[in-house]
């Protein structure tokens, strides 16, 4: 049997007595692409977050290719929190990409993409810019190389920043309603990089509201709603009519 890159089992996550996130359960194999939808508040960014160790999940386990994830429960059945450095390792894997791109402004696209190469990877300048300049092609931004986030468009910027996160070499990406804070125009550019990622085999977990881009690259559908995931199935079989009340309900709504 193969183990799952991601495998999420009975996950709960609560601030203070808030419970946000409930018996979740979810497991995306090697190269597979699973869309997170639902409606806002639901829990999607709260998932991706326990995900990338940006919060503790309360209770359950989450296992990146069978290694447990902050936590994980002994032999007794008691939750115990992993070595810091266990922690650091994991991380490392993932890369995450936000609504907001997060670039920093007083560097270039270069800088900002070979800047954690340099201070956390302890790479040589040259080696760092050599491997953040393979990255910038990829998403098709060499000749901006040299450019400021504010020389650049909102999908630049984007872009810029799914570089960013790819030039850590990570086995996992999350992105998080990464062309929600786009014009429209310029969502095509960043879902193409995505879609691209995808088709390499990246394992990929997609908080999105692009429907039409969940539906043709997703290999799996999960609908969050009120902290608890309702269903999940390929696309074909979620967005098939007729179709859950719930999911009909969400794309009147948000669509
Ligand atoms: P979504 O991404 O689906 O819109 P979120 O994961 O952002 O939903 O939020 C889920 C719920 O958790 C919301 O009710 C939100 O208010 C709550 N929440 C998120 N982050 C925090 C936090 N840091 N402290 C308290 N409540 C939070
Ligand atoms: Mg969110």
């Amino acid at each position: 049997m193969t183990i799952p890159a991601i495998e999420v089992r009975n996950l709960a996550k609560s601030f203070a007595n808030v419970t946000v996130l409930q018996d979740i359960n979810l497991e995306v194999a090697q190269g597979e692409v699973a869309c997170l939808i639902g409606p806002s508040g639901s829990g999607k960014s709260t998932l991706l977050r326990c995900i990338a160790l940006l919060e503790e999940h309360t209770q359950g386990t989450i296992n990146i290719e069978g290694q447990a994830l902050g936590f994980f429960e002994n032999a007794k059945g008691v939750r115990e929190r992993l070595p810091a450095s266990s922690i650091r390792e994991v991380r490392s894997q993932i890369g995450m990409v936000f609504q907001q791109f997060n670039l920093w402004p007083h560097m270039t696209a270069l800088g900002n993409v070979s800047e954690a190469l340099k201070t956390v990877d302890g790479m040589k300048k040259a080696e760092a810019e050599e491997r953040a300049m393979i990255q910038l092609k990829k998403v098709g931004l060499e000749h901006r190389a040299g450019h400021y986030p504010s020389q650049l468009s909102g999908g630049q910027q984007q872009r810029v920043a799914i570089a960013r996160a790819l030039a850590r070499q990570p086995k996992i990406m999350l992105f998080d309603e990464a062309t929600s804070a786009l014009d429209p125009e310029l969502t095509g550019e960043v879902l193409n990089v995505m879609r691209s990622l995808a088709e390499e085999g990246m394992t990929m977990v997609v908080v999105t509201h692009e429907i039409g881009f969940a539906a043709s690259v997703a290999n799996q559908i999960n609908f969050l709603d009120h902290g608890k995931l309702l269903f999940k199935g390929p696309p074909a079989e979620v967005f098939q009519k007729p179709r859950h009340p719930r999911l009909e309900q969400f794309l009147d709504t948000y669509l």
